[in-house]
């Protein structure tokens, strides 16, 4: 058996900087470190350039040695609203009664880990949203809807002509699968976080979504369903009523 040579310092450090097509100065050095570790754990040739950057997370394609693609949100601040929004959501949520909600970095942590769990309750569930692979620190790893490394297109950025009936279905369904079956309401939803793949819709950004038992939830969903109605019928598609859609969903 022959031993291969060991490689010295410099050329592993120059394999780790290979990772990053495009150096990104918003990553700090402990997110750097865990993107390399978790780029060893499955299989990352490359992070691409960032695809987006909300107010919240940056989201990255990372490529495979195999040429496959994951989806990479890296959560990077906490503005005083989502702060709100993270207490308000986690303190007395039974799951997440261990997390301790003192600092901004935990915080931010937290963010990602609610994304991961939601993302995790929903695909179980039957809801077509990006199959979660992994959740560390402030970093959320999950399939990548698009192809080649090229997103889909939300419902927002479709032509007129692309915004079809059956779309109109499709989305509705897969928001009572989630009502029904995931028993989540998203809470954001609205054509800026659906991506359509295959004439197909996935529900995105889902780190706000609450249990359908919570405060607030039956109002969050008639919000959530009368925003997607208000894009659809501006567009001539018939839409179900809101009220009509909360009896058929069970929760009126
Ligand atoms: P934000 O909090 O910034 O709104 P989102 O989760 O909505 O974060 O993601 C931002 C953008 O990144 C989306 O509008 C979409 O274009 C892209 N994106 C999000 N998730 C994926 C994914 N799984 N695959 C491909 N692109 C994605
Ligand atoms: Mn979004």
């Amino acid at each position: 058996m022959t031993e291969l040579p060991k490689k010295t310092k410099d050329e592993k450090r120059r394999k780790d900087e290979d990772l990053f097509k495009v150096v990104d100065s918003t990553i700090d050095y402990r997110t750097y470190l865990n993107l390399i570790q978790i780029a060893r754990r499955l299989n990352i040739e490359e992070y691409l350039g960032a695809i987006s950057s909300g107010k919240e997370a940056r989201i990255y394609p990372a490529k495979t040695f195999d040429n496959k693609y994951y989806a990479v949100k890296i959560y990077y601040t906490s503005t005083a609203q989502s702060k709100r929004a993270i207490k308000k959501y986690t303190v007395g949520d039974i799951r997440f009664e261990d997390v301790k909600v003192t600092n901004t970095k935990q915080l931010i942590n937290t963010w990602a880990k609610k994304e991961f769990k939601n993302l995790s309750r929903l695909y179980e569930a039957g809801t077509r949203v990006p199959k979660p692979i992994l959740v560390y620190e402030n970093i959320l790893v999950m399939e990548f809807i698009g192809e080649n490394g090229l997103r889909a297109p939300l419902l927002k950025e479709l032509n007129d002509e692309e915004i079809t009936q059956e779309l109109y279905d499709d989305l509705i369904q897969q928001v009572e699968i989630m009502t029904k079956r995931a028993k989540l309401v998203h809470g954001d939803l609205s054509e800026y976080n659906v991506m359509v793949y295959d004439n197909k819709c996935y529900i995105i950004d889902v780190s706000q979504a609450i249990p359908i038992d919570y405060e607030d939830a039956i109002m969050l969903l008639k919000r959530d369903l009368d925003n997607i109605n208000r894009f659809f019928e501006d567009k001539g598609i018939n839409i179900k009523p809101t009220e009509e859609l909360l009896i058929e969903f069970g929760v009126s």
